[in-house]
């Protein structure tokens, strides 16, 4: 296979096969990330990405696609159908592709787009929104604003494509902490994805927030502080259906649940934890595999 640099996938991609289409992200600016910032970005020649392909579906263990790297959905509908249709040609046995998106890539294509993009394969976007706060959106540099984000995943599931959110707890700091969980609630439940998974911040060296950090220009909430804004996000988003995860190597308490079902079983966890405050109920720092 043709990779180029470290490869990322989301966790439950961890048994597909991984086809670089893209190197590194469009973007490249958030300050909390560092994990393209040493790749420009640039799309893959068809070959190579054929290559590929052609390498990895001949492996019949294989039963979904992830198309790498950062933020490949920022292709053009042409190019990713190219894909997509070749996939579903040579590799019957796959039964999903998967795709990195934020809403510059998903509000690049209308709706009928984003159904050309299904009709040839496309079954999931995972979109980092991070935050639903504009303030912290526009501190970590994501580049679209919470309106941006809720209508790119109204977009992708007005289309038929399954839609994953990840938010990042701590994002806002100390300082935006309250404001960055209830108005992530908002964004979630305007956008009402199929998935979201809970990642807990970390700050990374070489990047912007990691200079911020050590400045003391930003303060990253302590674990019961990112607990409180796991609360509210649970406590303040509703959604129609929902898998709603925090079971990420980087989270001290790891949550699994179907929303709304289980609403209230997880608040009644996470109250129970917090109101006991003892360090022993929450994930040791050697432990959270970072
Ligand atoms: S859009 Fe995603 S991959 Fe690109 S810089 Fe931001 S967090 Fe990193």
């Amino acid at each position: 296979m043709d990779y180029v640099g470290a490869i990322f996938r989301p966790p439950s991609e961890a048994d597909s096969l991984l086809v670089q289409a893209t190197v590194g992200c469009s973007h490249n600016t958030c300050a909390f990330c560092a994990m393209y910032a040493d790749k420009t970005f640039r799309a893959k020649k068809w070959e190579t990405i054929q290559a590929d392909l052609d390498e990895g579906l001949a492996e019949p263990y294989y039963r979904r696609v992830f198309l790498c790297d950062g933020d490949a959905l920022i292709l053009s509908t042409n190019k990713l159908v190219r894909i997509l249709r070749y996939i579903k040609e040579h590799g019957p046995q796959i039964e999903r592709v998967g795709v990195y998106g934020d809403a510059r890539g998903v509000l690049a294509k209308s709706v009928e787009e984003l159904r050309e993009l299904k009709d040839a394969g496309l079954g999931i976007v995972y979109h980092g929104l991070e935050s639903g706060d504009d303030e912290v959106l526009r501190r970590i540099r994501k580049g679209s604003t919470a309106a941006e984000q809720a209508e790119a995943g109204r977009r992708v599931k007005q289309a038929g494509i399954l839609y994953s959110a990840i938010v990042l707890l701590g994002a806002g700091g100390e300082e935006l902490s309250e404001q960055h969980a209830r108005n992530t609630a908002a964004l979630l439940t305007a956008a009402d994805p199929d998935y979201v998974g809970c990642l807990m911040l970390t700050l990374v060296l070489g990047t912007p927030l990691y200079e911020d950090a050590e400045a003391g220009r930003f303060v990253l909430p302590d674990k019961w502080g990112l607990l409180r804004e796991l609360r509210t996000i649970v406590a303040e988003s509703d959604f129609s259906r929902c898998h709603f995860t925090a079971n990420h190597a980087s989270n001290y308490l790891p949550i699994k649940a179907d929303m709304p079902q289980d609403k209230p079983r997880v608040l009644a966890l996470i109250d129970d934890v917090i109101a006991r405050h003892d360090d022993r109920t929450l994930k040791p720092e050697w432990m959270r595999g970072l």
